[in-house]
């Protein structure tokens, strides 16, 4: 939660970011001391200078230690310079402070006209932010084969639904939509669905339903307005955000709230637009409702909702519009655009009404390392990557002649997920990287480290092996999916 300080302002870190970043940092910044919100704001560096300096994280310790203390953060977009660093500090910091929920939500606004205008959008992408493939594990397997890992867990699953939830209570939404590709990838994509369909009935007052990603995606252009939240897992989240956000006017329109049990920050979905830094020409709706958002997440709600009415007369008035909205030649600046929304401080839209919001309750889930504890769990056989550009018969051959006299019996090879030996008679465009899936001899039997180190010993011998996976039987389920043509 927030820190006060002595003389009973809210201690919040201030990241200006880059490219438009400060302008429309400033520009909230303005329209919130406006509103009379008693902040401090500590101001701290992150994104393109600091790369510049040679920092390879983009984050320096400062601001480290400024969020740690101050537990909130409001936050310009961040740029990674090309040539500079190796990982976005945007995501280096959602991770470091775990805000697992990035909550995005998309409502159609006054006098911003869209081809959906006059339907009633108003929904929140709720987006699983720290784990699946942006949990950063990239190999090159082989010189011509890349992997990323796409690391989903039981744990990260059960407390981003269970934000999605809570956020529905918070806000008086009736719907939860769970959207997965858990057809295709049925351990990964299929956890959040399960433990979606597990912890549902919890909260029996909200209509619950899973829609597969992109069903999603294509409803979302279709009717978005059957939609309240959405949850789903980080690069569906990602992709479908921004879809959301142009359904009610961009980028420019797009807040965000990134919340975790310890720390929030908040930011617009869009970046640092650079070719307008310095121009007085950007759209500050985005960061500002991102601040409308925290204000909540501090308990100012009066003050949100202020600032929300002042934002929604100045839109449906449209007195002034900027350039993202009625083209760059004819917008107006970005600082006569945050004057109005100041003198409109106070007012009230007749016609467009802001919810009526309460605090969130965040889940606080157990912190045991094995938050999963199966019944009864084996390892019944191995997969073992091995590279090689013999043909799969050639392959295949070679490896049933050395697992002779093993623990284990090769099953079958695949080559990028479709099996090749035994031959299936089907064509296949292989490369140079085989899944060989050996199987314990004695079903009834658990494989140990030594059988499984004997094999890749004689393996070994005769191939370059890249890395091998156990294959677990979990509850007496099989821990791992079979290969396409697999039987
Ligand atoms: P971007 O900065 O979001 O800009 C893409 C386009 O969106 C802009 O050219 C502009 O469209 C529109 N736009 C963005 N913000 C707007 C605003 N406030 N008002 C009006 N229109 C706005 O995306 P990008 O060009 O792909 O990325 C630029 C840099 O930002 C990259 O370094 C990227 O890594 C970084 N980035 C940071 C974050 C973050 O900090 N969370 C997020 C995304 C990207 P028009 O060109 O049509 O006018």
């Amino acid at each position: 939660m927030a820190y006060t300080t002595k003389n009973g302002k809210k201690l919040v870190t201030l990241i200006p970011g880059d490219g438009i970043g400060p302008e429309v940092v400033f520009s909230t910044k303005k329209i919130i001391a406006a509103a009379g919100v008693a902040i401090e704001w500590e101001e701290c560096a992150a994104g393109e200078s600091v790369f510049r300096k040679g920092l390879e994280s983009g984050v320096p310790k400062e601001t480290i230690e400024s969020i740690s203390r101050t537990r909130v953060a409001l936050k310009g977009p961040l740029e990674t310079p090309v040539g500079f660093g190796e990982k976005s500090a945007n995501v280096t910091l959602r991770k470091l402070f775990e805000t697992f929920g990035n909550i995005r939500p998309a409502r159609e606004l006054p006098g911003i006209t869209t081809p959906y205008s006059g339907r009633g959008i108003d929904l929140v992408v709720v987006r699983e932010n720290v784990e699946d493939l942006y949990a950063g594990i990239e190999h090159m397997q082989t010189p011509g084969v890349a992997q990323c890992l796409k690391v989903i867990t039981r744990k990260g699953c059960e407390k981003i639904i269970r934000l999605a939830f809570e956020l529905a209570r918070a806000e008086g939404r009736k719907k939860v939509h769970c959207a997965t590709k858990s057809n295709i990838m049925k351990l990964t994509e299929g956890l959040l669905k399960r433990t979606f369909e597990e912890i549902a009935p919890e909260y029996p007052e909200i209509e619950s339903s899973h829609i597969i990603i992109d069903n999603c995606a294509h409803q979302l252009v279709k009717k978005p307005e059957q939609f309240d939240i959405i949850v789903t897992t980080n690069m569906n989240g990602d992709i479908i955000s921004d879809l959301t956000s142009a359904l009610i006017g961009g980028l420019g329109f797009a807040p965000s709230a990134n919340l975790g049990n310890e720390v929030a920050i908040f930011e617009a979905v869009h970046g640092s637009a650079p070719k307008y830094a310095g121009k007085n020409v950007i759209n500050p709706t985005a960061i500002l409702m991102s601040a409308v958002m925290m204000l909540r997440y501090l308990d100012e709600f009066d003050a949100a909702s202020n600032i929300e009415h002042a934002v929604l007369v100045t839109l449906e008035e449209g007195k002034v519009k900027t350039g993202d909205v009625v083209g760059y030649d004819k917008g107006t600046p970005t600082t006569v655009y945050t004057d109005t929304i100041i003198s409109n401080l106070g007012r009230k839209s007749s016609k467009w009404k802001v919810r009526d919001y309460k605090p969130i309750k965040m889940w606080e889930l157990p912190k045991d390392l094995d938050y999963v504890k199966p019944k009864t769990r084996r390892v019944i056989g191995t997969d073992i990557f091995v590279e090689t550009t013999l043909s799969p018969m050639e392959l295949g051959k070679s490896l049933e002649q050395l697992a002779e006299g093993t623990a284990l019996k090769l099953k079958m090879c695949s080559n990028r997920g479709t099996k090749v030996y035994p031959l299936t008679g089907a064509i296949t465009d292989c490369v140079d990287q085989y899944r060989c899936r050996f199987i314990i001899r004695n079903a009834d039997s658990e494989l140990s480290d030594a059988q499984l180190l004997e094999l890749l010993n004689k393996i070994m011998t005769k191939h370059r092996w890249g890395h091998i996976e156990k294959l677990h039987e979990i509850n007496g389920a099989p821990g791992f999916t079979k290969a396409q043509g697999e039987d």
